[in-house]
Parts: structure tokens; sequence; C-alpha cells
């Protein structure tokens, strides 16, 4: 099967073109489609277990489908924005005035402007390293879409630095402590997520990120989908996603 075949944008085929994957890994082609399924059947999304090993291609297993959602929901908010500015320039028209000004874009690092950041989509992971590379990866991704901005939160990096890199992220790809600092204080908002990624849960747990993860669960209220990414499921696995899943439903192994 190819990467088209799964139902992904095209967008995110030349991507993965370009970066030379030809085929999709067994845990793409079993996780990108019930991640998907949800829009084809009404809207309502599948919540994920999946256990994958490093090097399985798990990374994109998952940001493939969140990545596609995203481009989705932003063409449908284009779509409607421009439909209402299209209407507001016929009705001064047509009432004899002239077509309106388009409003002047704010400097977002304008202090003045201080705005928290709110992204749509959210991939935790237990440490920094991994964290940048998933970031990378989905720098990689989004190469052909336009607008759709990937950013990292982990500690060690300059505040302000990241601060500012923040503010339009679309996608954030976070360690839980550093995260939950920038959320408690207002700096990011986590309320409009629609897509929460756990990626190496079990690790997670080792590092003592269980109420971490309970709290990103309760400060995510606006959730659509939650992934987790395991090596194995075993019971304290299964006791997280008790705690922190909507649906513990499908499975993929
Ligand atoms: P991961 O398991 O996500 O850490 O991925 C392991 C490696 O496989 C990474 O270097 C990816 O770039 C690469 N990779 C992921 N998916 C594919 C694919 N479909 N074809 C070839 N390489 C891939």
């Amino acid at each position: 099967a190819a990467f088209a075949a799964l139902g992904l944008a095209p967008e995110l085929v030349a991507a993965v073109r370009d970066m030379g994957y030809t085929e999709p890994t067994a845990v793409q082609q079993r996780t990108i489609p019930l991640a998907l399924a949800g829009e084809e059947g009404g809207g309502a999304f599948n919540d994920l277990m999946v256990s994958s090993q490093t090097g399985s291609g798990k990374t994109a297993a998952f940001l493939l489908p969140v990545l596609h959602t995203l481009i989705q929901q932003q063409d449908e908010i284009a779509a409607a924005e421009k439909a209402a500015w299209d209407a507001k320039v016929t009705a001064a028209l047509s009432a004899g005035e002239p077509a309106p000004k388009r409003p002047r874009r704010k400097n977002p690092t304008d202090s003045r402007h201080f705005k928290p950041a709110v992204p749509g989509a959210l991939v935790l992971c237990p440490t920094r390293e991994l964290a940048q590379q998933v970031a990378a990866d989905a720098i990689d991704l989004v190469k052909h879409c336009r607008g759709l901005r990937v950013a990292s939160v982990v500690g060690g990096m300059p505040y302000q630095l990241q601060i500012a890199r923040l503010q339009n992220a679309n996608l954030m790809v976070a360690t839980p402590g550093r995260l939950l600092d920038l959320a408690r204080s207002g700096q990011i908002k986590l309320d409009q997520v629609r897509f929460l990624v756990m990626d190496e849960a079990d690790r997670m747990l080792d590092l003592g990120f269980a109420d971490d993860l309970a709290e990103v669960h309760q400060l995510t209220s606006q959730r659509q989908q939650t992934m987790m990414f395991s090596a194995t499921f075993a019971p304290r696995i299964q006791q997280l996603a008790m705690r922190v899943m909507h649906d513990n439903g499908a499975k993929v192994r």
C-alpha cells in the first residue's frame, strides 16, 4: 500500500515522499486509517492505544493523522473566513460604500499584544531529546503546509525565546513538566487542544509523570482524540489509560 491510499492530505504525501519513505511501515498502516476513521464515520475520533517499539515508524504513525486533521480544520476555518470577508465586501459595495480595509496583523512578539499560545494538538514525550526529535520530524512533515506551525516545549531552553516561538504553534511537542509550568503561568492555554498523543507512555510513568499526565488530561477539556503509544500494555499502562483516556476501546498491536 502507498501513503496516498491511506487518505492523507496531498501536502503530507508529498512531504513523506521528500523524506524518502516509499511505503508505510506496519504500525503506520494499522494506526493511520484507525486514527482517521472518525472523520468518515461522522466526526467521532477513535482513541487508540498502540504498542510499538522505537524504530517501527511510530512517530509518523501519530504525526500524520494529527497533521492531516489540523490541515482539514484549517482549511475549513480559512474557507469560512473567506466567505465572511467576501460577504462583507459585497455588502459594502452594494451599499455604495468603499470596500473595507483588511485588518492589520499584530506583531505577536510585541508584549502589548500578548496572547497565550493555544495549540490544537499536543504530543507529550518523556525526555527533551525525544521531544526535539519528534518536533524535527513534524517540521519535516509540514514543509508543504502553509500556516501550520510546530514548536517544541522542553526544559533548558531560554524562556523568552521559547515563548515567542510558541505564539502561533498549532502543534506542540512537549515534556510534561515544562508544558505544565507554562500552562500554570498562563503562557499556554490547553483548552483548545483537540488531539493529544502520549509517546512512550511507559517511560513517562517510569519518570514519575503520572500526575502530570492526569493534569494535562484535566486541562484539555475539548479533546476529541487521545493516542497512547507504549512499548507494552502492562497493567500500569492500562491503569494510566483508565485515568487519562475517555474511551480506551481500540488497540493496535
Ligand atoms: P520511529 O520509530 O518513529 O523512531 O522511526 C524510526 C525511523 O524510521 C526514523 O528514522 C524515520 O525517519 C524512519 N521511518 C519512519 N517511517 C518510515 C517509512 N514509512 N519508510 C521509511 N522510513 C521510515
